[in-house]
């Protein structure tokens, strides 16, 4: 487990269900469909409840009749959960770092970052967006999620909290090595 500071904002990493934060988002690693899945957006619809399902729902009836494309977020209710809303947002499938994943992981996180500013909220916490069924090697993920959310800290200083939620042990300790490297502790 890591603290420390970017301007006026805490980061924490952590090692978690992301389910468990009391937040007042959280962000799922969701997919196109916005309909729940496996991982953490199985989790958060299982323990959530059908409020969730029944707001994205409504999103691909109105905003997404496509599905929401990679590297966009929507918010709805947090329903049961302890965190006020449930932030999606689609990350890259891992094709080989050949097709843009880079820049739409960047994108899944600034825009889950935007998303929460404009709507007055102050914590957000992260699962590692796509670095399980879509495949993202957790090493390169853990450096474009902390230095986009390194950049975004430094010109938007809104936040209260950002929270990394790392499922395992060894990706804890893969996102506090490369947070000592980005953050320069
Ligand atoms: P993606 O489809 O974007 O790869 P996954 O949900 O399959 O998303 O996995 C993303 C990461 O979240 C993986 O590292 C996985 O181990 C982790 N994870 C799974 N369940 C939880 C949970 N309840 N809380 C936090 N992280 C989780």
């Amino acid at each position: 487990m890591m603290e420390f500071t970017v301007g006026k904002t805490k980061i924490r990493i952590v090692k978690g269900d992301i389910t468990e934060q009391a937040t007042d988002a959280i962000v799922n690693a969701a997919n196109p469909s916005l309909m729940g899945g496996g991982g953490v957006d199985g989790a958060i619809h299982r323990k959530g409840g059908p409020k969730i399902l029944e707001e994205c729902k409504k999103i691909r009836k109105t905003l997404y009749p496509n599905g929401l494309p990679t590297g966009k977020a929507v918010i709805t209710t947090g329903g049961n959960l302890k965190a006020k809303y449930v932030i999606h947002t689609v990350g890259p499938v891992w094709h080989g770092g050949t097709k843009g994943e880079s820049e739409l992981l960047a994108e899944a996180y600034k825009n889950s970052l935007s998303l929460a500013v404009s709507k007055g909220l102050k914590t957000i916490a992260f699962p590692s967006i796509s670095t399980g069924a879509y495949g993202y090697p957790i090493e390169k993920a853990s450096r474009v999620a902390l230095k986009t959310v390194k950049e975004f800290l430094e010109k938007e200083d809104k936040l209260e909290e950002v929270v990394f939620i790392l499922f395992s042990q060894p990706d804890l300790e893969t996102y506090e090595k490369t947070a000592k490297e980005i953050f320069n502790l």
